[in-house]
């Protein structure tokens, strides 16, 4: 079991971080997160993300779905506001988004990775996306954050998983180097790192690695980029609440009955933390 550690108590560094809330504020201004993903029989990765997105504080999240998924997604979301691909051209709207939970590999989700990619809008970059990035030659535009596990890492900067389990801080360099931005390495000791900063995250328990855990990062993300975080705050901040979360969970649930959905339910608990 866990205990309450020094992990839990309160960091002033992230809570330095949060997003102001104004008491005159409404939906509208505290910030619009848009997810780009999903296919058939991957729903629950975008349902994540999205969920998760709003959890995290921002007024509206938004989940853009392949069309012939529409119908089926939109039945099963309730404050998700959920959109077709082919109306990608609304994304101009909102303040951030994330690309790639679930998505899939095909032609088709490429297309719409590219198009997605060179829009001029703080992204983040995860899952099916990094696999896009890392097999097209892709343009972009805005501030990206790539978030991969070991085995996307390996793909992006065309080593193995073995070499990148062995090598984090150097595998770090290597995707900084060819694709700048912000990369997220995650795992057990989470590395967060720009060309000018860097740290090893301190939250977190391997009760984590399950199926979507990554997932609900991407959400948690997005929504501080969208609340005006810059990159390399949305992904500290980001990777901190997420952890934490996964922390509370596990001291509910345990290492072993922890599921992702667990974090966005603990996600207010970690909050209510820092405040
Ligand atoms: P993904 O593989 O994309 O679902 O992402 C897994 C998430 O769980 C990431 O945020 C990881 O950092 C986290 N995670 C996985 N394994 C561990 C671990 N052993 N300790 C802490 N966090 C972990
Ligand atoms: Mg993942």
């Amino acid at each position: 079991r866990l205990r309450e550690s020094s992990v839990l108590s309160v960091s002033n560094e992230a809570a330095n971080l949060l997003p102001l809330v104004d008491e005159k504020d409404h939906k509208g201004a505290r910030g619009k997160a848009a997810i780009v993903g999903g296919s058939a029989g991957m729903f629950g990765s975008v349902d994540l993300s999205s969920s998760a997105a709003l959890r995290a504080g921002c007024g509206l999240s938004y989940a853009y779905v392949p069309d012939a998924v529409f119908n089926d997604f939109s039945l099963r979301m309730r404050e998700v506001i959920v959109k077709k691909q082919s109306a990608l051209d609304d994304l101009r709207g909102v303040d951030a988004l994330g690309i790639g939970p679930g998505m899939g590999r095909d032609r088709r989700a490429r297309d719409v990775f590219l198009k997605v990619y060179a829009l001029d809008l703080p992204m983040v970059v995860d899952a099916d996306g990094l696999y896009h990035l890392a097999e097209a030659k892709a343009e972009s535009a805005g501030p990206k954050i790539y978030t991969p596990h070991a085995g996307e890492m390996a793909r992006l900067i065309g080593r193995d998983a073995d070499w990148v389990n062995a090598h984090r801080d150097d595998a770090v360099d290597e995707c900084l180097a060819l694709y700048g931005g912000v990369v997220v390495l995650k795992g057990h000791g989470t590395i967060v790192a720009s060309k000018d900063d860097r740290v090893v995250n301190e939250t977190g328990n391997a009760g984590m690695a399950t199926a979507g855990s990554g997932d609900v990062l991407t959400g948690i993300i997005t929504a501080f980029l969208a609340q005006g975080l810059d990159c390399f705050q949305a992904a500290r901040l980001g990777v901190y609440m997420h952890g934490l979360a996964g922390d509370f969970a596990a001291l509910h649930k345990s290492k072993w009955g922890l599921i992702a959905s667990d974090l966005i339910e603990y996600l207010p608990e970690a909050f209510l933390r820092l405040e």
